[in-house]
């Protein structure tokens, strides 16, 4: 697989500078359980540092918007393929993490 093709399922980032390792992210808008928790005064969610960010930074605001589309739409065994390619490939301290922003779908 080549990296322009599995990053056509959704893309591992390298950006988040407050852990190591490699992160793939959503948009926080579409979290599940977070979205309910967001409601709840005094949660974690409902002071979503991931949901601000979306508000300030369009770019990453589309970023992680296109990750939970490319999911969607994908087929699910492409999409765990690719996402296989890419944390082999960048995760090279052995470290990923899953949903640094949203929650699990
Ligand atoms: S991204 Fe995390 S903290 Fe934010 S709403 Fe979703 S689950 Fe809650």
């Amino acid at each position: 697989m080549l990296v322009k093709e599995a990053i056509t399922h959704g893309k591992v980032s390298l950006g988040n500078t407050k852990m190591p390792g490699s992160t793939f992210a959503i948009c926080a808008f579409a979290c599940i359980t977070g979205g309910k928790l967001a409601k709840v005064k005094g949660s974690v969610c409902e002071q979503c540092n991931m949901r601000r960010l979306q508000k300030i930074r369009p770019c990453v605001d589309q970023g992680y918007k296109k990750n939970l589309f490319k999911w969607q739409v994908s087929n699910s065994s492409n999409w765990i393929a690719a996402m296989v390619f890419q944390i082999k490939r960048y995760a090279v301290d052995g470290y990923h993490r899953w949903f640094d922003s949203g929650d699990l779908q």
